[in-house]
């Protein structure tokens, strides 16, 4: 009797060891090409790390050049979208996942050291929206209220030692604001100092090991540093990518994550093939480096040290996930689950 329940069970068990029950999507953002990571694995080992033990696709194809409107495709697999850092109308990612599976806000995050992005958490769509949404973590340094404000506004010139004492008796006649400090998870105070994109890496590492939630996403963004310089830029890059390389050896050390968790990492758009005058890179040539970027994903039942050269695009993301997952789109979108079998 206890035979047939024993290879029942060893048949079993290769299709449980194959399931994705975790999946970690890391925006490599602020306009990353593939000339300097793919292409230049001196400068990211651990993303080389992952095309190693995962799947490498080299032509994804990037879906417009301004940051929110690219993040924004990504985030819901639909092209042609603006973003300006309002709801989009189309729902995002988070929302298809938490509402297909019925899952609280604790198991779909989104982190991030830029406060802007945190749009990306939930639509205005009637049908999903905030009850949907991500749960949001900005990481400290970047959570400041008034940060979008300045950004729109350029960087004013501070008040001055007289002005900032007429600010501070001005202030006793208003009442403070109570400051609720967003829900953070252990030990992010050690990350003060450092800058958004590892403060972010490093918060999605304690997350995913504390709460261990079913979506997780980093949105990165100081690469865009290329504007002013491309040494900076690389730096960012290496810096990012060691950081990478600090979340996947917290993955492979847990047993449960390590056999069930896929990680996917992807920049929204790339860069101009050409250096700017200030000896950077911005975005809007229509080249091939800025509308072309690499997709690495690693996980359970995904072939390992396959190159893809096929054309996919980064609205294909979306759904990808969502089939990983188990989760059906119910509206029509832009992109399409992408094949991770040979
Ligand atoms: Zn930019």
């Amino acid at each position: 009797m206890r035979r047939p329940v024993f290879l029942l069970c060893l048949l079993c068990l290769p299709l449980w060891a194959q399931r994705i029950e975790h999946v970690v999507l890391i925006n490599f953002g602020g306009g990353v090409r593939s000339r300097e990571t793919v292409h230049a694995p001196e400068t990211t080992p651990q993303l080389a790390r992952l095309a190693r033990d995962g799947s490498l696709f080299l032509n994804v194809e990037a879906e417009g050049f301004g940051h929110f409107g690219a993040v924004l495709a990504l985030f819901t697999g639909n092209s042609g979208l603006m973003g300006l850092t309002d709801r989009s109308e189309s729902p995002t990612l988070f929302e298809y996942v938490r509402k297909s599976l019925a899952l609280s806000a604790d198991d779909c995050w989104l982190v991030t050291g830029e406060p802007d992005f945190a749009f990306l958490a939930a639509s205005s769509h009637p049908d999903y929206g905030e009850a949907f949404g991500a749960r949001v973590f900005v990481s400290p340094e970047g959570a400041s209220p008034f940060a979008p404000v300045l950004r729109r506004f350029g960087n004013p010139v501070g008040p001055g030692v007289s002005g900032q004492k007429a600010l501070e008796a001005l202030a006793e006649h208003f009442p403070q604001p109570e400051t609720s400090a967003p829900e953070a998870p252990q030990g992010f105070e050690t990350d003060e100092g450092l800058r958004g994109d590892l403060r972010a890496l490093r918060a999605a590492r304690r997350i995913l090991l504390q709460h261990r939630p079913r979506l997780l996403a980093v949105v990165l963004k100081d690469a865009d540093i290329a504007h002013k310089s491309f040494k900076e830029y690389v730096k960012v890059l290496k810096e990012n990518d060691s950081e990478l390389g600090q979340l996947l050896d917290a993955i492979d050390a847990d047993p449960e994550l390590a056999a069930t968790t896929a990680i996917i990492v992807c920049p929204e758009f790339g860069r101009d093939r050409a250096l700017n005058r200030f000896n950077g890179l911005d975005h809007g040539d229509g080249s091939s480096d800025l509308n072309r970027v690499a997709l690495h994903i690693r996980g359970p039942g995904i072939a390992a040290g396959r190159r893809v050269e096929d054309p996919v695009r980064t609205v294909d993301l979306t759904p990808t996930i969502c089939a990983m997952l188990g989760v059906e789109i119910p509206l029509d979108v832009s992109g399409k689950a992408i094949s991770l079998s040979d």
